[in-house]
């Protein structure tokens, strides 16, 4: 593998002033930064063989070529995010640079080294394994934003894996940030996706039926791919000269709004804003029924962006218990009701990480009630909002909520299209079960056990319910658009993904645009696409990918 040459002392690009008119401009022709590579340390040792790396916070590796790369998927609202134009062909040099195949003058590709607790345990080192940074760009709003390609080929970090990745991991990756991004949820983004033209051997189901399937690459984009675990991996080491270098780089670039803080309480405060974010982050998951699936602390990005999609899944019937990753049925550690456990658990691994820095340890504890602060009230108020009340606080409000609990476990109930036709339930006072269940029937998967005593139940709750929002004294109208705006109607439920997937993998790639378009404004009723919002139907229910699926990407 080719090392590239541009020298680490490679002076920074000069940060014009935000300019969002500027025109775009083809990729090959951006001027790139790449501040990681020239602030952090670098692995003195040029080999690509999986090792163990110290003393170093990246590895300068170029990605490896691909057969015949070819973009599937392109984002213009990234593209314009970053002032780079749409490519006119599907083949030629961008597709060439976002396969990895083509580095372009001011690139300084890496992977990075980092390490994590995977499933509750200390995992020692593991890094890009699959993923290069390419560069840095500074975008038309004036961020700076990084190119990560996933699935580029091995480096050190790979460990015994190919440093590639599957087809339909990559459509999963590129649709769902974009998809996060547009209800709202804290995320990284996605350029491109491009077919490698190469197959990528993967035993799908780990039963020991290994089979190739196509390879693709996405183009990742955050102002930094960082995560807690390249902060674990430097004091696991005892390499503390590096923690301050990553800290102070960090902070100094990302988190621009503490540079006025002196040390040591600047790493105090950059603590409790890492802890601030994570908790809106996960608030936002919960809200729209979002599960990660893989929570380990490499996943977790030290900006609180949703990171790494994988084995992820949302909520269809309402179960704080399932988890969509098949790796993880049997513990469920990272099922949809613990996740705000889980993203304590990781923050305090990042406290005990960062206990170098941070020797007061008075403020790691408070840095970590700042999450637990934030998450309780982010996530009432985000639910006052989907129920469509202006707070939760009348006396009775928590019994109310209980006995919702209760109501939407009765019989499997789609938990998007419950909160969502939840705004159509009639308020008046004179109407019969029939009519106030009427709106939330799409909601559920057997129609027959809903007619009966569960029926019941559910109109005695909203009975109860409809007379607690008419308390808040809201206009109607005004209330039902406010609960349009925190209850999606289109998420990216597994099976359409799958299904986007599957004509993708034959050459068609108009459900993925459509699905993608649609997903753009996952609030709005765009009626004529309401098949998109439609509850799982049953031959997806344990069809491989279309509810859950395993680690295998
Ligand atoms: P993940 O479970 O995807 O978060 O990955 C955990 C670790 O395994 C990270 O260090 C990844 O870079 C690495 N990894 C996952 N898949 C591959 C692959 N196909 N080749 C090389 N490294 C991989
Ligand atoms: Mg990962």
């Amino acid at each position: 593998m080719m090392r590239s040459t541009l020298a680490q002392t490679e002076p920074p690009v000069e940060i014009p002033p935000p300019d969002q008119t500027a025109t775009l401009r083809d990729l090959c022709d951006i001027a790139f930064d790449n501040s990681f590579v020239r602030e952090l340390r670098a692995d003195p040792l040029p080999d690509n063989i999986p090792r163990q790396v110290r003393n170093a916070s990246y590895t300068r590796v170029t990605p490896s070529a691909v057969r015949a790369p070819q973009i599937l998927a392109w984002s213009d609202a990234v593209g314009e995010l970053l002032g780079i134009a749409a490519p006119d062909s599907h083949t030629g040099p961008v597709a060439d640079v976002l396969g990895g195949s083509r580095v372009l003058p001011g690139m300084a590709p890496y992977a990075a080294r980092y390490g994590g607790h995977q499933f509750g345990h200390w995992a020692g080192q593991l890094g890009d394994g699959r993923a290069i940074t390419l560069a840095e760009v500074i975008c038309p709003d004036g961020l700076r934003r990084e190119l990560q390609l996933k699935g580029a080929g091995r480096t050190p970090y790979s460990r015994t894996a190919d440093g590639r990745a599957v087809l339909r991991s990559s459509v999963r990756e590129f649709m769902c940030s974009e998809a996060m991004h547009y209800l709202g949820v804290p995320t990284t983004r996605a350029l491109s996706l491009v077919g490698t033209g190469e197959m990528v051997v993967r035993d799908m189901f780990y039963d020991g039926n290994p089979a190739a399937e196509p390879g693709a690459v996405v183009c990742r984009v955050a102002p930094t791919f960082v995560r807690f675990g390249h902060v674990e991996i430097l004091a696991a080491q005892k390499e503390f000269e590096l923690l301050k270098q990553l800290a102070d780089y960090v902070i100094r670039t990302h988190f621009p709004a503490l540079a006025s803080t002196p040390a040591p309480e600047i790493y105090a405060e950059w603590f409790e804003e890492i802890c601030r974010r994570t908790a809106m982050m996960v608030a936002h998951w919960m809200r729209v029924g979002f599960v990660h699936g893989v929570m380990n602390t490499d996943n977790m990005s030290i900006l609180g962006l949703t990171i790494d999609y994988g084995p992820y899944g949302w909520l269809e019937g309402f179960d704080p218990n399932w988890t969509p990753n098949t790796t993880d049925a049997e513990g469920r550690r990272y099922r949809y009701g613990s996740q705000p456990q889980i993203a304590h658990w990781n923050l305090t691994r990042l406290a005990s990480a960062l206990h170098p820095l941070i020797s007061d340890e008075a403020a790691l504890v408070r840095g970590l009630g700042v999450f637990e602060a934030t998450f309780n009230r982010t996530a009432r108020q985000m639910l006052a909002t989907k129920l469509g009340w202006t707070e939760i606080s009348l006396p009775d409000d928590e019994a109310l909520l209980a006995e919702l609990m209760d109501v939407l476990l009765q019989v499997e109930t789609d938990m998007t299209l419950f909160f969502r036709g939840l705004a159509d339930v009639p308020m008046a006072v004179l109407v019969d079960n029939a009519a106030l269940v009427a709106p939330l029937a799409k909601a559920f998967y057997d129609q027959d056990a809903v007619a009966g005593l569960a029926g019941e139940r559910l109109a005695n709750w909203l009975r109860q319910y409809c007379q607690r929002v008419r308390r808040d004294d809201v206009p109607d109208a005004t209330r039902r658009a406010t609960m349009n705006q925190a209850n999606p109607k289109y998420v990216l439920r597994n099976y359409l993904a799958q299904q986007a997937i599957d004509a993708l993998a034959a050459g068609d790639a108009r459900v993925l645009d459509r699905l993608m378009k649609v997903l753009q404004r996952p609030y709005d009723d765009q009626p004529e696409h309401d098949d998109l919002a439609a509850r799982r139907p049953e031959w997806a229910r344990h069809k491989a990918g279309c509810s859950a699926l395993s680690c295998s990407s």
